[in-house]
């Protein structure tokens, strides 16, 4: 018998979320059953419910922020049991089988990885469900493989925006080699943001905050900025041309980057996190003039987002999240919209209403 399944979902691009019912799959051998408690709201969950990315399918329940407790095991889960606290991000199933998968890589998975929501169902057959569906939903069926421990040091709510804001500012500062003595500037003070800027001020690097505003400065400060750049401010974008090693852009729509690319020192790169659709005019000269490169990066795999998780509990961080009721959500995302997030909506799924 599938496991009935409450939700909130998008159920078309222009319409806000609504509650939705869904059934997921019982656990099969290697999964992991887990009572939701909290979903962090991810500006991805913006573009894809609205289809800003590419058309969705319908109903949608977005969320890849999971935090819970494990309900239920199959028969060969060893890693976990009943009552662990744990977590899920973006993905949910890889090939296991491709050069990037057996480099721990799975997020560069070659065929694909199975998305948490929003991806064709592997196991459509057991879950009825043709799409994989989300974290706004009160609990959820995952191979063992794809299931986080949440150190006792982290707590739930403030952990689960780790499962991909953490990871994905995380694996970039990890792969650039940020350590003492780095120069790190980090565009847009949202979730992935701030997350940024508390992750490489805890790795030792200098941190300076590049914002379209002034509202930020002093929570900015408080993460571990040393330094805050309006980034229309031309004489002060001028003053910092050429000072950082690497840049972290998290900016969620289109906007200019050549100003930014010539705030990088000698070798410096720019990743672009955001998922912008259209093209960003990137220009040769002040690229080979310095050596500098422009990057991106996907999330993380899923030994670095344990990593990411135990560093976090060791250092004391966690994200700043402002607690939704699932009906509140469309009202985030008005807020997301206007930049308007301190730092992170995290919804309780306790308060799911309950089946009609
Ligand atoms: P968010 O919380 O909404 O933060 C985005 C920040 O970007 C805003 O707070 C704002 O910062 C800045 N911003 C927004 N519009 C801007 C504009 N027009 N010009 C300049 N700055 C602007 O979003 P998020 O959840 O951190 O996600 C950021 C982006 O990363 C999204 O596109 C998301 O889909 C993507 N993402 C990518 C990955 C990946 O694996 N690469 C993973 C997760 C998310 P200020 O207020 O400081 O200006
Ligand atoms: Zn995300
Ligand atoms: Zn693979």
């Amino acid at each position: 018998m599938p496991i009935a399944t409450r939700a909130f979902a998008a159920v078309a691009a222009d319409k806000p979320l609504e509650p939705f019912s869904f059934t997921r799959r019982d656990p099969l051998p290697d999964d992991v059953v887990i009572d939701i408690q909290y979903c962090g709201v991810c500006h991805s969950d913006l573009h894809m419910a609205r289809s800003e990315t590419g058309p969705a399918h319908y109903p949608l329940a977005p969320g890849h922020e999971i935090a819970g407790v494990v309900a239920a095991v199959g028969a060969d889960v060893t890693r976990f049991k009943v009552g662990d606290r744990v977590g899920v991000g973006c993905m949910v199933d890889s090939c296991r089988e491709c050069s990037s998968c057996q480099a721990g890589e799975e997020q560069y998975c070659i065929p694909g990885f199975t998305g948490t929501y929003g991806a064709k169902d592997r196991f459509a057959e057991q879950s009825g469900q043709p799409i994989t569906q989300g974290g706004y939903s009160d609990h959820i069926t995952v191979d063992q493989h794809f299931v986080l421990s949440i150190p006792d040091a982290l707590p739930l709510d403030a952990a689960a925006p780790l499962l991909c804001a953490g990871i994905t500012t995380w694996s970039p500062l990890k792969e650039w080699n940020v350590g003492p003595g780095s120069r790190v500037a980090v565009i847009g003070l949202g979730g992935l943001g701030h997350m940024a800027v508390k992750l490489a001020h805890a790795l030792g690097a200098e941190v300076t905050v590049l914002s379209t505003s002034d509202r930020k400065k002093a929570d900015a400060e408080r993460m571990g900025a040393k330094h805050f750049l309006i980034n229309k401010d031309k004489a002060a974008m001028k003053a910092a041309a050429e000072s950082f090693d690497l840049i972290i852009n998290t900016v969620s729509a289109t906007h200019e980057i050549a100003d930014h690319v010539q705030l990088l020192a000698r070798d410096g790169t720019m990743v672009m996190l955001g998922l912008t659709t259209e093209g960003l005019p990137v220009y040769a000269l002040p690229l080979l003039w310095r050596r500098r490169r422009v990057a991106g990066s996907l999330i993380g795999g899923i030994r670095e987002t344990q990593e990411m998780l135990d560093f976090c509990a060791e250092h004391g961080i966690a994200c700043d999240i402002e607690t939704i009721a699932p009906d509140q959500i469309n009202e985030a995302y008005e807020r997301m919209e206007r930049s308007d997030v301190r730092y992170r909506f995290v919804i309780d799924m306790a308060k799911l209403p309950q089946a009609a």
